[in-house]
């Protein structure tokens, strides 16, 4: 007799998990990215010790119906690739289907959640369902998850300060802000609020709200195009800089994406205006066919590989020096007379 066996479902969900749900952000990626896939117009996430002891997400979107609800927590199941095809041009945010059965296995959940016909209110603890009933007909979806990774000591114990991973969960919340306008965001902090934005649809005003009204003063507006991508957004006037990249944002088809080879063409294009060994505040929306990116790269979906990268980093190249240079030598800056 041999002595492999295949492991049951909570214990292969736990061990993705691992890679999946690295800490507090990670949940609140997933669930904020699911609501977004999902049709929100208005994303509310509340969290209570920085998310460890719960975090909570409501949402306005499309709701599951009962079926569904359950289903969502298995593994591999997803209602947004069906097929290899698909794979290649992922139009969501979403693809895994394995962040709710991960994050499921590492916390304690409830989930009520209605497409307006029926409601369905779900309870798991470690993985396992614990309940399963008609729920209320709000339509959307309200998800709460309860002492992450109560399951996993040796995880739990390697979570830094409260204040470091709330300030990760901000910083997320800030970069879904800025890719998407059009959604009004509400973070609460144990009962406070830490950021809301409108839902009007306007960058420049999400920027206000993260960075203040001065700051959102001094962005400019670029845009270009090459034969395969777009790119727009606001570039700060040299007079504004900060003293790390973290705020330039790169967003590819609506997905915060983290690209060095980017990031350092945005500041090459920068480079001759800027102080010495200072950053600039950038927030870039990269739009082409799905098909040329590849986001299956790594489980937080966070990087990417570009097909026609030189193309793109010419193009990135060119807009922002283009846009900088423009309001430089025609001084839009207020210098002090
Ligand atoms: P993925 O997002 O990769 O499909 P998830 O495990 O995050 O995998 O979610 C599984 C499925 O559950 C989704 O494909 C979607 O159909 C459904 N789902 C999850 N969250 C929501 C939500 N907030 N609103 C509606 N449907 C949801
Ligand atoms: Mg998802």
């Amino acid at each position: 007799m041999g002595i492999i066996q295949l492991m049951d479902e909570p214990l292969s969900n736990k061990i993705a998990a691992g890679e999946v749900v690295e800490r507090p952000t990670s949940v609140v990626k997933e669930l904020v990215e699911n609501a977004i896939d999902a049709g929100s117009t208005a994303i509310e996430v509340l969290l209570v010790e920085a998310g460890l002891t719960s975090i909570q997400i409501v949402d306005n979107g499309a709701g599951m119906d009962a079926d569904d609800a359950l289903l969502s927590f298995s593994r591999h199941a997803t209602s947004k690739i069906a097929n290899e095809h698909d794979l290649f041009r992922i139009r969501t945010l979403g693809f895994r289907g394995e962040a709710l059965a991960s994050i499921a296995s590492v916390s304690k959940v409830t989930l009520h959640t209605s497409n307006g016909e029926n409601g369905t209110f779900v309870h798991m603890e470690g993985g396992r369902l614990i309940e399963q009933r008609v729920g209320s007909l709000r339509k959307g979806t309200d998800i709460k998850i309860d002492q992450l990774f109560f399951n996993t000591p040796a995880r739990l114990k390697y979570m830094k300060t409260l204040q470091t991973e709330l300030g990760h969960t901000i910083d997320l919340l800030n970069r879904f802000a800025l890719s998407y306008p059009e959604i009004s965001f509400k973070l609460l902090h144990d009962e406070r609020v830490i950021l809301q934005t409108s839902g009007s649809g306007e960058i420049k005003r999400v920027l206000a709200d993260i960075y203040g009204v001065a700051i959102a003063k001094k962005m400019i507006p670029f845009e270009g195009e090459s034969h395969d991508y777009k790119v727009s957004g606001f570039a700060s006037l040299p007079e504004i800089t900060r003293a790390n990249k973290n705020y330039i944002s790169l967003f590819v088809n609506g997905r915060w994406v983290k690209h060095y080879a980017i990031v350092n063409t945005v500041y090459r294009a920068y480079h001759t205006f800027l102080p010495l060994e200072r950053q600039p505040i950038v927030v870039m929306n990269i739009k082409g066919d799905p098909y040329l990116t590849d986001v299956n790269v790594h489980p937080s979906k966070q990087q990417i590989r570009l097909s026609k990268e030189k193309e793109l980093m010419d193009l990135i190249y060119e807009t922002i020096q283009r846009t900088i240079s423009a309001v430089v030598r025609a001084p839009i800056i207020d210098k002090p007379k």
